[in-house]
């Protein structure tokens, strides 16, 4: 993959832009050019009648003959538009040496700047680029976002740019000022635009303007940010991300997600890390969220899966809740239901699982809270949110306390993310088949009936991996141990 474009939009009022080329597509970029403000100066031997009329009209500048290179004189940005492919190249070879940026209409991989496709509401303006290489897939999404942006979203983007100056002298606070927008965008405005009544709409404006904004609030979303697929976040989830000021997340949330945030928030990492204090984190996790929102900012925590399944969600309300902090609770969906899905097995069945439960807790710092002749019953899924270190105790338990060897079981590494592994297999010996196949955190257990099913269900990422598939990975010493 070549490296990015860098997006750019560039005011060419009164700057001079060169095309070189006097027929049809010429015309067609004059006409944008002009629009944008530009000093167009066209070089052709012949023009076509109606670039002839803008030369005659005074419009435009014309320099008759074939290209040379001095034409670039002064020249900001030139687009080549000739139907000779030795000129156009001449052009961008010559513009190059002189620092120039050019666009080849139609030809992307000459050219040193590329016109994207756009949606355009009045100064509101949505570009669109796929670097050149799939320009069909970028003019499909135009498409999409031509029908999905309302066209009244131009005269919204008017109005707040005439009220400029009166919504900054009203809240000179950047934090004030976006609580104003996002007020007056949930409010009345936009819904007035779009039946095209602007009377109302600049009274609701001139309403909210007026209203007395009350000193800035901080809150809390605590927000399940799923299993690591971003299409996996709620559209609540989403919008609180939107508005975050701050951003306070578990290690466990993807980048995928995280790059969905606003991109000015603050985010600070405050994940768990492995044998490392949990209580002291926990502690440091309490104080950052008091801290933040009493200093007026909207926070998000972010948690991975949802955040009152075993993520200590319950805690931090306590917290905020005794602090008087406001707070929501936006649920995200949980490791189980995420890798179940993705790995193509039916938490419950009619005739073999009645029930699911979510279990962890085991094993760590040696102590066993678990009921194991609970979980050994037969007829319930379960799904065990755990390191994979413990898989040879859960093995023996259950076993010990009645389930039978041959319980199928799928262990979903990386669930929902591009890496998923599943290995599938029976009770009897999970903990080898885990081990050969190196299997790592964050790993999901499910174990029962159903999970038979994830060999013929499988969809998502490689077929899954059994005792006796070659091992892919090397296990580290310490995992075959
Ligand atoms: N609140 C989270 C769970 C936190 S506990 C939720 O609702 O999902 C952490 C455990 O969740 C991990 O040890 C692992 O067992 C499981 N887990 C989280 N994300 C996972 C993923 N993408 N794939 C597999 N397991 C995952």
């Amino acid at each position: 993959m070549p490296a990015p474009l860098f997006p750019l939009f560039i005011d060419l009022r009164d700057r001079r832009v060169l095309v070189v080329g006097g027929g049809a597509v010429a015309r067609r970029k004059i006409d944008a050019l002009l629009a944008s403000g530009a000093r167009v100066v066209v070089g052709a031997p012949a023009l076509e009648p109606s670039v002839a009329t803008l030369v005659a009209e005074g419009r435009i500048e014309h320099i008759a003959g074939r290209f040379d290179p001095n034409w670039l004189n002064d020249a900001w940005l030139v687009v080549a538009a000739t139907d000779n492919p030795i000129i156009n190249r001449a052009v961008c070879t010559a513009a190059e040496a002189r620092r120039v940026w050019a666009n080849v209409v139609d030809d992307a991989s000459l050219s040193s700047v590329q016109v994207p496709s756009r949606v355009e509401r009045g100064p509101l303006q949505v570009a669109i680029s796929s670097g050149g290489g799939a320009p069909m897939l970028a003019r499909h999404l135009r498409e999409r976002l031509e029908r999905e942006l309302d066209e009244s979203l131009g005269d919204l983007a008017g109005l707040l740019d005439r009220e400029r100056e009166r919504i900054r002298q009203r809240f000179p606070e950047i934090g004030a000022r976006r609580r104003f927008f996002d007020a007056l965008l949930a409010g009345p405005v936009p819904s007035h635009l779009r039946r095209g009544d602007h009377g109302a709409a600049q009274a609701a404006f001139d309403a909210a303007l007026a209203t007395d904004a009350s000193p800035a609030r901080g809150s809390v979303a605590l927000v399940g940010a799923g299993p690591g697929d971003p299409g996996l976040l709620t559209l609540r989830g989403l919008r609180v991300l939107n508005e975050a000021d701050v951003i306070l997340h578990d290690r466990l949330v993807s980048d995928e997600v995280l790059a969905l945030a606003r991109r000015d928030a603050d985010r600070i990492e405050v994940g768990k890390q492995v044998g490392g204090d949990h209580d002291a984190t926990q502690a440091r996790i309490h104080a950052l969220l008091v801290e933040h929102a009493r200093a007026g900012k909207r926070v998000v925590r972010l948690k991975g899966g949802d955040p009152f399944v075993f993520g200590r969600g319950g805690e931090e309300l306590d917290v905020l809740h005794a602090h008087g902090i406001d707070f929501e609770v936006v649920p995200g969906i949980t490791a189980a239901v995420a890798c179940a899905a993705y790995a193509g097995v039916p938490l419950t069945h009619r005739e073999h699982a009645q029930s699911v439960r979510f279990v962890t807790a085991l094993g760590r710092d040696g102590s066993d809270p678990v009921d194991w002749p609970a979980l050994a019953r037969e007829r319930q899924t379960l799904a065990f949110y755990m390191g994979v270190s413990g898989l040879a105790h859960l093995r023996d338990q259950l076993i010990a306390h009645g389930r039978a060897p041959g319980t199928p079981f799928a262990l979903v590494e990386n669930g929902t993310r591009a890496d998923q592994r599943v290995v599938t297999g029976t009770l009897d010996t999970l903990p080898e088949a885990a081990a050969r196949h190196a299997v790592k955190a964050p790993a999901l257990l499910i174990l029962g009936e159903v999970a038979a099913s994830a060999e013929a269900l499988h969809w998502f990422g490689p077929q899954p991996l059994r005792l006796d598939s070659p091992a892919r990975r090397e296990p580290t010493m310490a995992e075959a141990a």
